[in-house]
């Protein structure tokens, strides 16, 4: 009686195991809500998987990965500062530096972790610029140096930026170098040009391939006819015409959100959308419920856990089915998951 994803697992799973057959030195990324499958269930497919290291986001999904499970090496993404309450003692611990500064902080705090030093790409977040790498080998201090992070932006040329930064890297020092949002061709170009370990961490491709081996669904708790005109609803909106209100499993406690009506964007449109009754010319927004084959529309914003959606006419469905969402599994929180 949810908002479910269901995975068919030995599809999903025989795609991520083609994914690390074809990236070799590839370092699953598990991060924010885990991609719609939650941070315990990528830890332990990441485990099934073989992989020795997992990437977090943040200092605080290391206890979560733990608690799940992991037992092998922890990348924490988010570059550390002093500020930080990560577990330096942690022998599997590998921190990621940004500034010279917070990197000559963690040799004093704590002298025999693990680093990664991110070199300042395009992206403009986070590293080290270009032009400061080497005062990195002095400020290391005693600090275990696991290599170099280079982060690409998702369009422009990201092998001749990756190919620039991680010789300018590489000449200040000779160590791992560590890719994200590379495409796996470009990867493995590189990979062959550097002469030194590299790793490419990934989440979205690897997890959120394979689309069709995941179904996302509401279940239908109630449905009641509704005349026109009819005032229902938190807001008692009338209704446009006759039909059904279908109430589904999911609301802004799981991440659904109300969309703009993007259909009547325009002022035509809308002028369109009222001379032919339409919904949005109603104000009704768009919902990712899907009934009877078709985008359903909201009957008002979205509740905590279950939303109000406008069927015209009569509608087949009824208490119990499952309806198809379209739903963006990085924003989304499931009730269940199931497979
Ligand atoms: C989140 C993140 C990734 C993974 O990103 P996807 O687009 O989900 O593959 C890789 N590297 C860094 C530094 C990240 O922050």
């Amino acid at each position: 009686m949810s908002f479910t994803l269901t995975i068919d697992t030995p599809a999903w799973r025989q795609h991520l195991a083609s994914v690390r057959d074809a990236v070799s030195g590839l370092v699953p990324v598990a991060k924010g809500n885990g991609y719609g499958f939650g941070l315990p269930r990528l830890s332990h497919e990441a485990a099934e998987l073989g992989a020795s290291t997992l990437a977090v986001g943040i200092s605080t999904e290391v206890s979560v990965v733990r608690t799940a499970g992991w037992t092998g090496d922890v990348v924490v993404l988010t570059p550390w500062t002093p500020s930080d309450s990560l577990d330096l003692s942690d022998p599997k611990l590998i921190v990621t530096i940004g500034r010279i500064s917070d990197l000559s902080a963690l040799a004093s705090t704590a002298p025999h972790a693990r680093v990664i030093v991110e070199v300042r790409t395009s992206m403009q977040r986070h590293g080290v610029e270009a032009s400061e790498l080497s005062q990195v080998p002095a400020a290391l201090g005693d600090l275990h140096f696991e290599g170099w992070t280079i982060h690409l932006p998702m369009i422009g040329d990201s092998l001749a930026q990756a190919r620039r930064l991680a010789q300018a890297a590489l000449a200040v020092r000779q160590a791992p170098l560590w890719l994200s949002h590379l495409s796996e061709a470009d990867y493995r170009t590189l990979a062959s040009e550097v002469g030194v370990e590299t790793h490419l961490r990934m989440g979205t491709k690897l997890w959120l391939g394979a689309p069709s081996s995941r179904t996302v669904t509401a279940t239908v708790l109630d449905v009641h006819p509704v005349a026109k005109g009819q005032r229902i609803g938190y807001w008692q909106r009338r209704m446009p015409r006759a039909g059904s209100v279908v109430v589904v499993s999911g609301g802004t406690a799981n991440g659904i959100a109300m969309e703009a009506p993007t259909a009547a964007a325009n002022s035509r449109q809308r002028l369109i959308a009222a001379a032919t009754g339409s919904m949005e010319a109603l104000g009704l927004a768009l919902s990712p419920y899907e009934i009877e084959g078709k985008k359903r529309f909201f009957v008002e914003p979205p509740h905590m856990q279950s939303s109000l959606i406008f069927v015209p006419g009569a509608t087949t469905v009824g208490v119990g089915d499952h309806v198809p969402v379209e739903a963006r599994l990085t924003t989304v929180s499931f009730d269940a998951v199931e497979g």
